[in-house]
């Protein structure tokens, strides 16, 4: 059993926790935390050791007990992954290498951070046995997933992607807009594409980035270039064979990004979680060697599944991209309860309540 640390319980360290509790490989050594919030008091219910981050004091006083401080759950982990806000990842990075812990950070941290940028699709072989990955963000995961089997059968000549995105999560009350569109940021290319680089460095890729006022879920308009020339029943059947890409069937009704939580709340996904990119199959269309479709990106849920399989490439633990993801997969559910996009029931075998 691996025993993983997870410093940061907050959208993604809760979600990885849980997902690192259901591998059979893998055990939740601790969560690290700075507060005695809400999300606290769900790691405490949940089992997980609750380390303190910045003192036991706030701990003490709010009654829920510490099993040390974050020293000690790097020390007792194999592997730590740090979901702590954007840059506090950078003022960590000192903490695992002293205790010599292979860390993982999130795609809030800049690039050279870390050994590798890590996407399991598209890069799972450089990362293993390398002492720190940064799991790509949410949107370059969705790119990343996307682009690899378009790049290895067809290969790619240029990208070209607008990307939606949702203003906030749901629980941050704090940011916005909540009543606009904005070009964010307004500089092209935005930083997305240059991120997308960081996994495939020869790629050609134009970014433009948009926020609205939407908690659901980021969505990209995307035009890729090929080298080839497929028909669309090619491509969509190329995706439709990819885990993580899910083709939503136009029988489905899904026109948007609430249904699509909707209906993966109704699937039993925790917290509605959509790990999965969520490409409309109608709108995937080859004009020439044009490629166009639209997909759908959980911010909160997509960076979960890779977080795992980092975790396996770290610890040297699997060498095969195909086998992590597979294990992966299956121990999360991803696929489970969608439809194909033929309209066939069932992906993977449905365990509700597992
Ligand atoms: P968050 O604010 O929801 O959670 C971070 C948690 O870390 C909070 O509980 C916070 O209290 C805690 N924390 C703060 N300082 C700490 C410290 N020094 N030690 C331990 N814990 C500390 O943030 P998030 O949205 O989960 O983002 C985490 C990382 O994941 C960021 O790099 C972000 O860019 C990346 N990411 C976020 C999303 C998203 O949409 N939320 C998607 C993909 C990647």
């Amino acid at each position: 059993m691996l025993h993983v640390g997870i410093n940061g319980f907050g959208t993604i360290g809760k979600r990885v926790a849980d997902a690192v509790r259901v591998q059979p490989d893998m055990t939740v050594a601790g969560v690290a935390k700075r507060s005695p919030n809400f999300e606290a008091t769900i790691a405490d219910d949940r089992g997980y050791d609750l380390y303190a981050a910045d003192g036991r004091e706030p701990f003490d006083e709010a009654d829920l007990a510490t099993a040390g401080t974050v020293h000690d759950l790097i020390e007792t982990s194999d592997v730590v992954i740090d979901t702590t806000p954007s840059g506090v990842g950078a003022a960590n990075a000192s903490l695992y290498a002293d205790h010599d812990t292979p860390a993982i950070f999130q795609g809030g941290e800049d690039a050279d951070l870390a050994d590798v940028s890590f996407n399991a699709r598209a890069n799972y072989e450089k990362a293993v046995g390398a002492d720190t990955a940064r799991v790509v963000s949410c949107n370059t995961t969705g790119l990343s997933r996307l682009l690899a089997p378009l790049k290895e059968s067809y290969g790619v000549e240029k990208s070209r992607v607008t990307l939606v995105r949702r203003g906030a999560d749901p629980g941050q009350t704090g940011r916005g807009p909540i009543n606009d569109t904005l070009p964010d940021p307004v500089e092209i290319p935005s930083h997305h594409g240059p991120d997308v680089q960081t996994i495939f460095p020869d790629l050609d890729i134009d970014t433009m980035g948009m926020k609205v006022p939407t908690t659901q879920m980021h969505t990209h308009s995307v035009n890729v270039t090929l080298e080839s020339e497929p028909t669309t029943e090619e491509v969509t059947s190329l995706l439709a064979d990819e885990s993580r890409l899910f083709l939503i069937p136009e029988t489905l009704g899904i026109d948007g990004a609430g249904k699509l939580k909707e209906y993966t709340r109704d699937a039993g996904r925790p917290r509605g979680d959509v790990w999965e990119n969520c490409i409309w199959a109608e709108s995937i269309t080859v004009e020439g060697r044009d490629l166009y479709l639209f997909q759908a990106i959980h911010q909160e849920a997509d960076v979960v599944p890779e977080n795992i399989d980092a975790v396996r490439a770290l610890s040297e633990r699997t060498a095969s991209a195909e086998k992590s993801i597979r294990r992966t997969d299956e121990a999360l559910g991803v696929g489970r309860g969608l439809v194909e996009h033929d309209g066939s029931p069932q992906r993977v075998d449905s365990h509700a309540d597992d």
